[in-house]
């Protein structure tokens, strides 16, 4: 069985372990089987960082996958060092605001010389799961630089002004805590950019599309931004499954609520699951999945309740084989 799964990071990641977990395959590492998982992954988190390339969400699923990944922060690299992050604090080098381990700059040194010599982050990401086998194929949604930018208050205006400016979505999540009110996002580059022709066939040729609970506005959001992605999204023969980030009114990790506050979303499962919209009203999903105890009314869309916590890797391939089946594909 083939199945596409859409992601963004730590959220998306983990929803990709129980995948492989329901499709009986190790949850880390590589496994062999009948079954082919393509992850299509947000870029939007993706930024230049002292002359490197850094691809939080590729990375977060890639280490996720391959073993590589620190458990508790359930970003970055296990037994992480930071050297180099100290180093260049004592040089004053901006910006300081960003983290950068030195076992995960050796994943941006890698590629960065890559994209330099001319590879596309597609092959380039390829190109370093050769290392990680994360059993699962990681594409980017598309090679081109999308990237998701912020528009808040400029913080350096005169008093009384409304005067605005947009920022990296990086500085706003990471630097500022997401705590200056967004007043939208703008995916820069999208208009330029372009649908990676490997996303676009394997969601043409799946047996079912999982929508993981992922950000629906800077993960999920994003993605569907780039052209081409809904259309192909809408055409394919497939259905087309998502899974609520958000549980009894919450986000279980990260900020979803003030992204969807900013778009005018309210943070519940059937806000979410309508902002998405049902298939059968012009919308992406066959069916939603909310968590046990939360409801939806969703036009267009099966909706069903389940556990939706995931507590381990037991409980996400419960979830995923709950939205294979919700898919029509089930695996028992
Ligand atoms: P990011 O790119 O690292 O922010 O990760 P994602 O966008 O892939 O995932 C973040 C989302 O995952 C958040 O909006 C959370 O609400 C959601 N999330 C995290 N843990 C869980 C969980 O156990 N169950 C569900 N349903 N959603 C979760
Ligand atoms: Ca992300």
């Amino acid at each position: 069985m083939k199945v596409v799964v859409l992601v963004g990071g730590v959220g998306g990641a983990r929803f990709l372990l129980g995948v492989k977990a329901a499709l009986g395959l190790p949850a880390v590492g590589p496994g062999t089987g009948d079954h082919e998982i393509t992850a299509v992954v947000n870029v939007g988190d993706d930024i230049w960082l002292h002359g490197l390339r850094v691809c939080p969400d590729l990375d977060t699923c890639m280490y996720t996958l391959g073993g590589g990944i620190d458990p508790d922060r359930g970003w970055g690299r296990a037994g992480e060092t930071w050297a180099v992050r100290d180093e260049l604090e004592a040089y004053g080098a901006d910006p300081t605001w960003f983290g950068l381990g030195d076992r995960d700059l050796a994943t941006h040194l890698v590629r960065t010389r890559m994209l330099r010599a001319g590879y596309p982050l597609s092959q380039v990401t390829e190109a370093l799961c050769h290392r990680w086998q994360p059993g699962v194929r990681l594409l980017p949604v598309t090679d081109d630089r999308v990237e998701t930018h912020v528009v808040i208050d400029d913080p350096d205006a005169e008093p009384g002004s409304s005067a605005r400016k947009a920022i990296h979505f990086q500085e706003w999540w990471v630097r500022h805590q997401a705590k200056p009110t967004p007043h939208r996002f703008a995916s820069v580059g999208a208009d330029e950019a372009g649908v990676l022709p490997e996303v676009r066939d394997a969601i043409e040729g799946a047996d079912a599309i999982l929508v993981a609970p992922s950000n629906p506005v800077v993960s999920i959001g994003t993605m569907i931004t780039v052209p081409g992605m809904a259309q192909a999204l809408v055409g394919t023969k497939s259905k087309i499954v998502g899974l609520s980030p958000i549980v009894g009114g919450q986000p279980l990790r990260g900020m979803a609520d003030v992204c969807l506050s900013a778009i005018g979303v309210e943070t519940t499962a059937e806000a979410v699951g309508r902002h998405y919209g049902g298939r059968g009203e012009g919308g992406l999903l066959d069916g939603w999945l909310v968590h046990t105890g939360d409801t939806a009314e969703l036009p267009g869309a099966e909706v069903r309740s389940v556990p939706l916590l995931m507590t381990d890797v037991d409980a996400t391939a419960e979830m995923a084989r709950q939205a294979l089946e919700l898919a029509g594909a089930g695996v028992g």
